[in-house]
This record gives C-alpha cells, sequence and structure tokens, in this order.
C-alpha cells in the first residue's frame, strides 16, 4: 500500500503546469500508481476547467448555462485510464521493468554502473537543470550518507528501499532537500525514478571522492 504522496500544493501546482517538465513527470507517474492522487488530480483538473471557462462571461452569461457547458466539455474529456499506452520496458539484470505511460515517449540513455548502483538518465530538456533518470539498485546494495545541494524527488517504480527516516515501496514519493541528511539502502533491491536538481554532496567517509560519484549519478 502506498504511504507516502506528494503534497495537495504539489498536485494542484502540475494540474496548473506550474512544475517543471521532470517533476511534471513524476507526479504523473506517481498518479498513474496511486488511485487516491489520481482523483485528486481529476479533481483539481475539474476545479480549474470550470474556473478557466467561467471567468471571462460570468458579468454578461448566465451561470446556469456556462455549468452545463462546462460539465459537457469535462464529461468528454478522456480520462488518463481511457488512454491506450503500448508497454515500455528497461532491462537490466536480466530483469524487464515496465514504465509508467508517463515515461513511454521519453528519449533514454544507456545504463551508466556504479558498482551496485546504475543510472539512465531520459533525455528531456530542463531549464532549470534537473535531471530526470532512473536509479536501480542491486539488492544489498547502499548509497553513502548525504545531503542534497538542491531537492531530490524519488518515486519507487519497484521493489523497496529504506533510509533513516522510513521504508518506501512501490508507488512511494520521497522528497529530500539540503535539510536532510540520508544514506537509502535496498535489501531486495529497487528501481526508481528520480528527479534532482543539484548534484548529491556526501558528508562522511571519503567524501571528497565519493562527490566525484554525486557529480555522476544525480
Ligand atoms: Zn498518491
Amino acid at each position: 500500500m502506498i504511504k507516502h504522496h506528494p503534497s495537495a500544493e504539489l498536485i494542484a501546482a502540475h494540474a496548473a503546469g506550474e512544475l517543471s517538465a521532470a517533476l511534471s513527470t513524476a507526479i504523473s507517474a506517481h498518479c498513474e500508481l496511486c488511485d487516491h492522487c489520481q482523483q485528486l488530480l481529476l479533481d483539481v483538473e475539474d476545479e480549474l476547467a470550470f474556473a478557466l471557462f467561467a471567468a471571462p462571461h460570468t458579468t454578461d452569461t448566465a451561470p446556469a448555462k456556462i455549468d452545463d457547458i462546462c460539465h459537457d466539455i469535462i464529461q468528454q474529456t478522456p480520462t488518463a485510464t481511457a488512454v491506450e499506452h503500448t508497454a515500455r520496458y528497461v532491462c537490466i539484470n536480466n530483469r524487464n521493468y515496465r514504465l509508467p505511460s508517463a515515461l513511454q515517449h521519453t528519449k533514454l540513455q544507456p545504463w551508466h554502473r556504479f558498482g551496485p548502483i546504475s543510472r539512465m538518465r531520459f533525455e528531456l530538456e530542463q531549464v532549470d537543470g534537473s535531471r530526470i533518470s532512473l536509479l536501480h539498485m542491486e539488492a544489498g546494495g547502499k548509497i553513502q550518507h548525504h545531503t542534497h545541494q538542491g531537492q531530490e524527488f524519488t518515486l519507487v517504480l519497484a521493489g523497496s528501499f529504506a533510509d533513516e527516516d522510513g521504508r518506501y515501496q512501490q508507488g512511494d514519493i520521497v522528497l529530500r532537500d539540503g535539510q536532510h541528511q540520508h544514506s537509502p539502502h535496498s535489501e531486495q533491491g529497487c528501481l526508481c525514478l528520480t528527479v534532482v536538481d543539484a548534484p548529491l554532496h556526501f558528508t562522511k567517509g571519503l567524501s571528497q571522492v565519493l562527490n566525484l560519484f554525486g557529480h555522476s549519478i544525480y
């Protein structure tokens, strides 16, 4: 069961088109896995549509008629579940993972391996410098203690991982920034979607060497 969701504010910003393409893609991918947030998104989109169509005419048109028109338009709008997609998979360690529909058409670069961690970047134009990637952690894998110079948004697509604050399973999202320090690890392995807008900053052990790695996996 999904326990960690994006905030209502983040879903509203996504519906209003105010988020970066990378973050918007990640929110869409979460809503595809989460019935609760998918309904929340549909409700916000309905409210926005009513506001958009009703606002310019409120002074000179009867409100009841506008409501009828808006209702008809919303009824005719196809929902995400009604759209058919060809399934897209990525393969790593001889295992295929199905990607969410939100990621069906975005170009992918090859896998880059860093020990038990592998990273595959999406080719998505980003004006704010953020990057969207798949991050695969092998069973028993761990990322050393680090903090963030920017924001890190993680969506678990398969498997699970844990850090100092909790355990995260398929569909869960985790938001971390410079206020957090953590060391994610996975007993069974996991595939995550990450949106990061600055390199990870390692804080313990061989931090100077690890910070080169931090630039590579973000
Ligand atoms: Zn949710």
